[in-house]
């Protein structure tokens, strides 16, 4: 998906994909730096730690306590740092390494194109899950001016602690640790339960058939439909897969390295390609 934007954007770039062990990844960021990468995306399990290895850290990653993308910047000749992809070659004086996540705004553009929803307003959601996916989706539902946040999680002890993280942030949101006794406008799993194809449901199916929730979300793309969705497809609500979730997270960040709008529509087809074939 990056390299097909790239190409689209005569960018001279390459994006690759490189294991880094969790002990390496402080020298590994400095490493990039050295060698005046663009910047990077990072997945699990560096996303948490990484906030405390980068030079300077975007609010919106302090908030969500995570950093997927990094972008190396440089001073640039008016002051401030801008970014080493658009600062000439002779111009770099120095790099430091700033981190974003983009991983939040990737969810809400998907679920407003997904389903033709642009305003969440309102919202009653049913978040499943309370790691770093699920902590990302509750505080933008919450920033997007949700009314009530049901968050649901296996160990109940991290839904609380984050029920306190966005109470703390968004005191006129409604939070709720169970099941919503009626219906939502939104359901999303934001578990890992579904990731193998033999995975059961992470709801039931009694509640979604006889609640009929408006929409559901699974952020898991692959497989392309989860137990969860089938069921939730059967039940006759309207379905998406965090495809679009992945595709927007990615399209942020290339916007953020390169200041070019991403070709989103060369990307989303590269990335369907890439992942269904
Ligand atoms: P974390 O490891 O931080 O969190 C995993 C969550 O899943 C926890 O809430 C955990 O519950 C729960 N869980 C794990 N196994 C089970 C199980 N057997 N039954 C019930 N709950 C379970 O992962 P992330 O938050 O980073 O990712 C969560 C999901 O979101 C993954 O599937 C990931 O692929 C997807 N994702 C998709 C993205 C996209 O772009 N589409 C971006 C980021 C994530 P507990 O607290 O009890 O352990």
């Amino acid at each position: 998906m990056q390299n097909a934007a790239l190409g689209a954007l005569h960018l001279p770039w390459r994006y690759l994909a490189a294991e880094v062990r969790p002990g390496d990844l402080r020298a590994a960021i400095a490493g990039a730096g050295a060698m005046q990468f663009i910047g990077l995306n990072l997945t699990i399990p560096h996303k948490t730690p990484a906030l405390e290895m980068v030079d300077a850290v975007h609010e919106q990653a302090r908030l969500l306590g995570a950093v997927n993308t990094i972008v190396f910047e440089t001073p640039g000749p008016k002051g401030g740092w801008i970014p080493l992809g658009r600062a000439a070659d002779d111009r770099i004086t120095g790099v430091r390494s700033h981190g974003y996540n983009t991983d939040a705004e990737g969810l809400a553009r998907s679920l407003k194109e997904d389903f033709r929803w642009p305003d969440l307003r309102g919202a009653v959601v049913l978040v499943l899950g309370a790691g770093g996916a699920a902590r990302a989706a509750a505080l933008q539902l919450a920033a997007e001016g949700a009314a009530s946040l049901f968050l649901v999680n296996r160990t109940g002890a991290r839904a609380e602690q984050l029920a306190a993280e966005v109470t703390a942030r968004f005191p006129a949101v409604k939070i709720n640790l169970r099941l919503p006794p009626d219906s939502a406008d939104l359901v999303i799993n934001a578990t890992s339960l579904g990731l193998k194809a033999s995975d059961p449901s992470p709801l039931d199916q009694d509640w979604l058939k006889s609640r009929r929730p408006l929409r559901v979300y699974d952020m898991i793309y692959r497989p392309a439909e989860t137990a969860f969705l089938r069921a939730a497809a059967r039940a006759g609500c309207q379905t998406a897969n965090g495809a679009g979730m992945l595709l927007y997270q990615g399209a942020a960040a290339l916007e953020l390295w390169s200041g070019l709008p991403a070709p989103v529509d060369i990307m989303r087809a590269a990335l369907l390609k890439s992942i269904y074939g």
